[in-house]
């Protein structure tokens, strides 16, 4: 999209959030030193958490913008929004990155039950999957379970030209989850017709279809509980004879959205990136779904901003922020990315990655797949907590797949992690209609920021190499290590 924030509308945010305008740090700033105290480090959480923006950007972004799917006027009013705080902040830098992505827009769906006799032609309550084009079949209706690897093998031939049924998430024990994409592979891969995925609540939950830069083959839908469950009963008491007709119809187009980025220059090439995806999906404004990780970054921008200008300290590394755009639609702004600073040589120099996806109350620290990073992030948490904050010192090792890490870290580039709690009222709810700013923490959030602020001051002031840039084979043995090893073959991503 190329419309452009009207400016009328542009100066209403800005006076809205009514933040002072700032000067930008000093020319003559002078680098850290080596390592950062904890006085330090929790003096500078205690002052962004007392001064904290999160409330401003979360009423904007949320209650007054909505929706932000990449590639509409939506999305585009919070990019704007983004880079006028950044600017505002005194960041350096700021700029758009753009990119080509498959653009995706809602239209229609709907499903009809057409036998057998007794159940003949009763509606459904469905809505399309992301990335999926549109189709129109009538076929069987056939329950796969969970449509894991293990159900397809069962059913065999009985799935080929049949709508699939499937079960949220995966079977009890399998050890691992099983995302949508993967099973809607599957079921294209065994010759399905269609696929319905049953949400796991009242509330239909959406999502993308497919991880590559492709439409699905097939109509892939998303169904409420209650109607999932009803039609898992009729399938169970009528094998073979249930039929259904499932239309989807939506508008795709080969288009470019882009990423917003903005730097605190450091003293050397090196950099320490933080990032969150600033779209969401089309039925809710996208509030735990990402625009809990959306304003902690920009509160994080504005506190290490304002660290700067009054320390009069430059961070040996630069402190980069990302907001992503294409996320829900497959990553696309974090991958390509990554990839022009591959294609440019300048990968190596990212020292570590933070990817902000769903912020709640910080629990604590840790780095995907690296037990040695607890020489580096323990001695943060410690300064933390005798700051009064309330972290494990146990650091974290674990991670998943399907955000915008995910493209650094197959590339072996370190990722940080920030644990949390989320509140009740927010479970179930990324991806529904209920994904509203009232079911966030914003207390949490707040003190999520204040405590990545800290780290990545740390982070970017820390001695040579903190944590290293694993090889291709290194990289490759640790996804297999973490289980990653299945679902990436089926994205097509295994690349070892
Ligand atoms: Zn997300």
């Amino acid at each position: 999209m190329t419309t452009r924030l009207p400016l009328l509308r542009a100066l209403a945010i800005s006076l809205l959030i009514g933040a002072a305008c700032h000067a930008a740090p000093p020319a003559a700033a002078v680098p850290a030193p080596d390592t950062v105290g904890a006085a330090t480090l929790a003096e500078l959480a205690r002052a962004t958490r007392a001064a904290t923006t999160v409330p401003e950007h979360a009423f904007v972004l949320m209650d007054l913008i909505g929706p932000r799917m990449s590639a509409t006027p939506e999305g585009e009013r919070a990019r704007s929004y983004a880079s006028e705080r950044f600017t505002e902040y005194g960041l350096e830098n700021v700029r758009e990155e753009v990119f080509p992505l498959l653009a995706w827009e809602r239209n229609e769906a709907a499903m009809t039950v057409l036998a057998p006799y007794p159940v003949a032609r009763r509606e459904m309550s469905i809505l399309s999957l992301g990335q999926v084009g549109s189709f129109e079949v009538e076929a069987r209706v056939v329950d796969a379970g969970h449509a894991v690897a293990e159900d397809f093998e069962r059913l065999g031939d009985g799935v080929r030209g049949a709508i699939i049924l499937a079960q949220p998430g995966q079977p009890e024990g399998y050890g691992r989850g099983v995302h949508r994409s993967e099973k809607i592979a599957l079921a294209e891969a065994a010759g399905a017709a269609g696929f319905v995925l049953i949400a796991p609540g009242s509330l239909v939950q959406v999502g993308v279809a497919t991880l590559g830069d492709h439409e699905t083959r097939i109509p892939a839908v998303a169904a409420d509980y209650e109607t999932g469950a009803w039609l898992t009963r009729i399938v169970e008491r009528f094998p073979e004879e249930v039929r259904a007709r499932l239309v989807t119809d939506n508008r795709m187009e080969r288009t470019t959205d882009a990423n917003v980025l903005a730097d605190i220059p450091g003293t050397t090439d090196e950099v320490v990136l933080v990032g969150a995806h600033l779209d969401s999906w089309d039925l809710a404004t996208g509030a735990v779904d990402n625009g809990s990780g959306s304003v902690a970054v920009l509160d994080i921008a504005r506190a290490l901003a304002e660290h700067v200008r009054e320390s009069g300290e430059r961070p040996r590394r630069t402190i980069r922020f990302a907001l992503w755009m294409g996320e829900e639609l497959g990553l696309y702004g974090s991958r390509h990315h990554v990839e022009t600073r591959k294609e440019s040589g300048r990968l190596d120099d990212y020292v570590a990655v933070l990817n902000l996806d769903v912020v709640g109350t910080p629990t604590g620290l840790g780095a995907v797949g690296r037990p040695e990073a607890a020489a580096l992030l323990r001695p943060i948490a410690r300064g933390l907590n005798a700051g009064g904050w309330e972290l494990s010192e146990e650091v974290g090792t674990g991670g998943g797949l399907y955000s915008d890490h995910m493209p650094f870290m197959l590339e072996g580039v370190p990722i940080l992690t920030l644990g949390r709690t989320l509140p009740e009222r927010a479970a179930g709810v990324t991806h529904t209609s209920a994904d509203t700013r009232d079911k966030l923490d914003e207390e949490g959030i707040a003190d999520a920021a204040a405590v990545s602020a800290a780290l990545l001051w740390a982070v970017a002031n820390a001695a040579d190499h903190p944590l290293d840039r694993w090889s291709f084979e290194r990289t490759g043995e640790v996804m297999e290590s973490l289980g990653f090893r299945d679902p990436l073959e089926r994205s097509g991503e295994w690349r070892w």
